[in-house]
Order: structure tokens, then C-alpha cells, then sequence
């Protein structure tokens, strides 16, 4: 049987969230507030004799996203006529970017699950507007144009990606980057970002392009993968049986978890791009260029980084932590109030992330949660001073994200101190072990498993707050000192 990789480019369509649209004033709104054609101008409706004019605000945001991509930004850009006719384009043509985009040439590092990282080239990102949008009911299509003429973002790599794996993680890394710039919400279920892997298949070791096929309009990084791997499968089963690729636009169908045939695909030329004549060359001056460079927040890579040269982090933890703005920030803001950053992050990825996953909650809500940063920051701090044991700490975590609260008061009100009078304990011990002679004798005839049980019930009699380390050491003593008499 022959081995075959996918060669995929993906193509992402990233909602700019200015104020206003690309070309008119109208304001840009969230699909779910708006009443249908509330937001809409002679403009965006295409009235015959109209003119656009292109919005400052999205040209900065595209400027920042090509170079947080690396990419190289070129003298001018220039905007086209992309003619087509759908009911969701009044104007009969949309206005795009094609020979002369925003910015080209860049890359982006994505971050795999054994923990290795590999760079996607980015070919391209251009400006254009988005469409209106259509809703089918009962027979009937009805057209809502408040999206229509929203500024998009079109980014487009090179075919370096050559798995479903790589595809979801080039969706995770540009989604957070967006985020981290503050231009896309990221919301994939309302369509503000929109991601379209192009995937075709071939023999390993083989260097020719097959025949690709695009799946439109994916709503979430989980169905990116899903659609893709689906697709890869199919497209080799499709070789293996003789057959061959047909290029075509596919549509996922999340019912049956498959894809579905859209069209067959269109090429360029049906579109008949030629440059916009009712706007300028667009020139911005390098100075202008490097001062939004330099105003660009730390973005996830370089956070990843720091994270572990000044706090000590595996790679693992710290992209895991970056991989969401909200949880980075978090994360500063409880080293910052002084807690041990690697105990930190740990109680973050586990104790946190588990209660929030119960709660079905987004990691992008961690600022919300009742669990303050402090409190966390307190919390590790109680465990590292020894004051509070860890398994009250982890009982703690519960109360403390349910009802938020100050750790130093609860552990008073409560009574969770731990308990490390050696005195206290050994008593403790050797209680236990006067109730237990049937498992003293096993210790004593090599079973050393049974600690673990003795240490339980010890624990137990402390009510959960005996320094473990200090009981743990008590008991192997007096274990010990049983075997002489
Ligand atoms: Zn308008």
C-alpha cells in the first residue's frame, strides 16, 4: 500500500472589528444585536453612483496582523473588483485586494503535541469586504446587508501544512495571535472568523500538486481538524480505489460528520479582477508602518518564551498558558501578587481548567471566575510555607472557586492549619498502629504497600491537616522500631 501526506493551504477570512465598516460609516455590530438591515448606507447597499472610501482603522489592523505574521509590508497595496453575482453582494462585485496585497511573505510557528514546533509560511493577507448575509426559511431567502461591507482580513499560507494535526494547530495560533492583537473576537460559531483549509493528497516522497478540494467555512478549530482528517481520509481512499480528486468546494455537515459537495470550484479568471477604479493606491509611510510595529503587545510566541526563561516553565506549560490571552494575563497578574510561578501554572492547567471544564466555561473567561489571581497567588503560598497541606489546598481550591473568598481567613475560620507538632502526630501514629497488628506484621514481612494504607488512616485521624511529609517519616520510625520488639 502506498503512504500518502496531505499537502494543505489554508485560507482564513478574519472579521476587522473596527467601529465602522471598510468603505462607508456604518457601524460594524454583532450579527445577534442588530435587527437585519439596520446598519446599511447607499454605500453598502450598492446604489448606482456611490463612492467608497477606505477606512483608516481597518488598514491599521490589517498592518498590525501582517506583521505579527512577519510579513513583509510592500510599497503600495491596491484594491479590485472581484465580479460575481449572489444575492448577498448588491453591488454585483466585491472589493478586494489581488495583485497588489496588504502584506506577503511572512510565517507563523505553530506548536504541535509532542511538544515540537514548525514554521507555516503565510503568503498573503489582503483587505476586502465582507458580504451580506442570507437566511433560508420556509421557501423564502431573506437578505440581511448589516455585514455586508464589514472589513475582512483574507490570510493565506503557503502548502506547508501536512496533517489535520498541523491544520487545527495553525488554527489555534492564528486565532490567539488575533486575539492577542485585539482586531478579531475570535468567535468562530458567529462567523467572525471563518477558516478554509485547500486540501489535496499525495505519495510520500512525491513533490507534484494533486488535485485540492476546499471545505468552506469551518466554525470552530475542532471542526478544522475534524474536516480536515476527514477529507485526507477520503481523498486517499478515493486514489487507492483508482479514482480521482475532482476539484470542488466542500461544506462540512457537522449531522453526519462528512463533507457535502458545494460547486464545483470556479478559477480566477471567471472573476475578472481588475484594480478598483474608485479608490487610490494605497501608500503608507514606513515610519507610519514601524511605529504600529513597535505598538504591538507581546504576542503569544514571545510571552511562551519568556514564561519559561524567567519563570522556569516546561514548554508544555507555558503554551498551554499563552495559548489564551485571558489565561496569560491571569497567570501574570497571580505571579505578580506573589505566588510561585510553577505551582501557579500547575494548579492553573489542573485544579482550574478542570473546574471550569465541569462548568463548560471557555478558558477565555478565567478572568471571570471567583478564583481571583491573588487568591491563587495567596493559596500557593499557604501550601509553601507550610502553613496548609495539599489536600486541604485542593479542598480549598473548590470552595474558593465556587465561592470565592480569602484563603488566610478560610484556613482560620476553618481550622485547616496543618498540623505539624511532632508530638501530635507520632501520638497519632502510633494509635494507628496499636489498632492495626495485622498490618504491622505485613509491613514487617516485606508488604512496604501498606505505609501507603497506614498513612491514609493517620491522615485520617488528623482530619486531613497532619503534615504528610513529617507523618510519612513518623510512621516508617515507629514501623521500624516495631521490628526489634
Ligand atoms: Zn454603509
Amino acid at each position: 500500500m502506498t503512504a500518502y501526506e496531505a499537502v494543505i493551504g489554508m485560507e482564513v477570512h478574519a472579521e476587522l472589528q473596527t467601529a465602522s465598516k471598510m468603505f462607508c460609516s456604518c457601524a460594524v455590530v454583532d450579527s445577534t444585536s442588530a435587527a437585519p438591515n439596520q446598519h446599511v448606507c447607499p454605500v453598502c447597499l450598492g446604489m448606482p453612483g456611490v463612492l467608497p472610501v477606505i477606512n483608516q482603522q481597518a488598514v491599521e489592523f490589517g498592518l498590525r496582523v501582517g506583521l505579527a505574521l512577519n510579513c513583509e509590508i510592500p510599497e503600495f497595496s491596491q484594491f479590485a473588483r472581484k465580479s460575481y453575482f449572489y444575492p448577498d453582494l448588491p453591488k454585483g462585485y466585491q472589493i478586494s485586494q489581488y495583485e497588489f496585497p496588504l502584506a506577503v511573505r511572512g510565517w507563523l510557528e505553530i506548536d504541535l503535541p509532542d511538544g515540537s514546533t514548525k514554521r507555516i509560511g503565510i503568503r498573503r493577507a489582503h483587505l476586502e469586504e465582507d458580504t451580506g448575509k442570507l437566511t433560508h426559511v420556509d421557501g423564502h431567502s431573506l437578505v440581511d446587508l448589516n455585514r455586508a461591507g464589514v472589513p475582512l482580513l483574507e490570510i493565506v499560507t503557503e502548502a506547508d501544512i501536512h496533517s489535520a494535526e498541523e491544520a487545527e494547530a495553525y488554527a489555534r495560533k492564528l486565532r490567539a495571535i488575533l486575539r492577542y492583537l485585539e482586531v478579531n473576537s475570535g468567535d468562530m460559531s458567529k462567523g467572525v472568523l471563518r477558516m478554509e483549509p485547500n486540501i489535496s493528497v499525495r505519495p510520500v516522497g512525491a513533490s507534484e500538486l494533486r488535485t485540492r478540494t476546499e471545505v468552506k467555512n469551518l466554525n470552530s478549530i475542532r471542526v478544522v481538524a475534524r474536516a480536515s482528517a476527514y477529507e485526507i481520509e477520503r481523498q486517499i481512499k478515493v486514489y487507492e480505489s483508482g479514482g480521482t480528486v475532482q476539484q470542488a468546494t466542500l461544506g462540512w455537515d457537522e449531522n453526519r460528520q462528512s463533507v457535502v459537495v458545494q460547486r464545483l470550484k470556479e478559477s480566477a479568471e471567471d472573476y475578472r479582477y481588475f484594480p478598483e477604479p474608485d479608490l487610490p493606491i494605497v501608500i503608507i509611510p514606513r515610519d507610519q508602518i514601524e511605529a504600529i510595529r513597535a505598538a504591538l503587545p507581546e504576542l503569544p510566541d514571545a510571552k511562551r518564551d519568556r514564561f519559561i526563561t524567567a519563570f522556569g516553565l516546561s514548554h508544555y506549560d507555558a503554551a498551554v498558558l499563552v495559548a489564551e490571552q485571558a489565561v496569560a494575563y491571569y497567570f501574570e497578574a497571580a505571579v505578580q501578587a506573589g505566588g510561585d510561578p510553577k505551582q501557579i501554572a500547575n494548579y492553573i492547567i489542573g485544579d482550574v481548567f478542570r473546574q471550569m471544564n465541569n462548568e463548560s466555561r471557555d478558558r477565555e473567561e478565567i478572568g471571570a471566575i471567583k478564583l481571583t489571581p491573588k487568591a491563587l497567588a495567596d493559596l500557593v503560598t499557604l501550601v509553601q510555607k507550610g502553613t496548609i497541606n495539599h489536600g486541604v489546598a485542593k479542598k480549598l481550591m473548590d470552595t474558593l472557586y465556587t465561592d470565592g473568598g480569602d484563603p488566610a481567613r478560610l484556613v482560620e475560620e476553618r481550622g485547616l492549619a496543618q498540623v505539624s507538632d511532632e508530638s501530635v502526630l507520632a501520638a497519632a501514629v502510633i494509635a494507628v498502629l496499636d489498632a492495626q497488628p495485622g498490618e504491622v506484621a505485613r509491613y514487617l514481612a516485606g508488604e512496604d504497600k501498606v505505609v501507603k494504607f497506614l498513612m491514609g488512616l493517620v491522615m485520617k485521624a488528623m482530619r486531613g491537616k497532619g503534615d504528610a511529609q513529617m507523618v510519612q517519616r513518623l510512621l516508617t520510625e515507629q514501623l521500624e522500631a516495631r521490628r526489634t520488639n
